[in-house]
């Protein structure tokens, strides 16, 4: 498993003026960038160059590479369940917690909070507008979906759903649309304390998408 954001980010202190306050810098956005976007995080190390990624180890057998991690994603795990893997562990491997007919639903690999998923379609494509209208609606039916899951799972006091198109936009897979969806609670920023601290996300990915895969069974779609 790969270190959440929080280890891979590099924070710099830095004064607001000769006499103003000290301010956070992440990555060269500041604090409060990233507590108001923090899907722009969400991916900032997935374009780590490493070969074939999205590729999780366990579905390695896939002998392609699409460029794209999240078309990846999606083929690792076709290929495992088509050679003979079960659903459910190629699935999992995957983080793939829900599939519609046009789209489908991964948790995020750098969670921000626990729970943290993405709707997206399988068709690699960059914009709303270039979304077959059968696809954008299922897009949303399954954000209705997620915001029911989450609710459920983790009793929020509010959610961010969050989209970037393009990279001038923050996101960090510009060519393949997907929809963060995240928990929040209120003082759930308070890392602000611990910025430079690892903090621990109190579930880890197999168990999220344990629940999370239990949730949407229970939902009806
Ligand atoms: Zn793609």
């Amino acid at each position: 498993m790969k270190a959440d954001w929080r280890e891979t980010t590099s924070i710099q202190r830095a004064q607001s003026g000769p006499t103003g306050p000290t301010i956070l810098i992440a990555n060269g956005f500041t604090l409060m960038d990233l507590l108001w976007t923090p899907w722009r995080y969400a991916y900032v190390t997935s374009a780590d160059g490493a070969a074939r990624p999205g590729v999780p180890p366990a579905l390695a057998a896939w002998p392609g590479d699409t460029g794209c991690v999240f078309c990846n994603l999606r083929a690792a795990v076709d290929y495992a369940i088509e050679h003979g893997m079960s659903a459910d562990e190629a699935e999992a491997a995957g983080g793939l917690v829900k599939r519609g007919k046009h789209c489908f639903i991964c948790l995020n690999a750098y969670p921000y909070t626990s729970g943290h998923v993405m709707v997206m379609p399988y068709a690699h494509l960059d914009r709303l507008t270039a979304l077959p209208t059968e696809t954008a609606h299922e897009l949303i039916d399954l954000a209705q979906m997620t915001e029911q899951a989450l609710e459920r799972l983790y009793r929020p006091h509010g959610l961010n759903f969050g989209m970037n198109l393009g990279q001038a936009a923050g996101a960090g897979v510009a060519g393949h649309l997907h929809l963060h969806a995240m928990p929040r609670w209120v003082g759930d920023t308070s890392f602000i304390t611990t910025v430079a601290e690892t903090r621990v996300l109190p579930e880890d990915l197999a168990t999220t998408w344990k629940r999370m895969r239990e949730a949407f069974a229970e939902l009806k779609s």
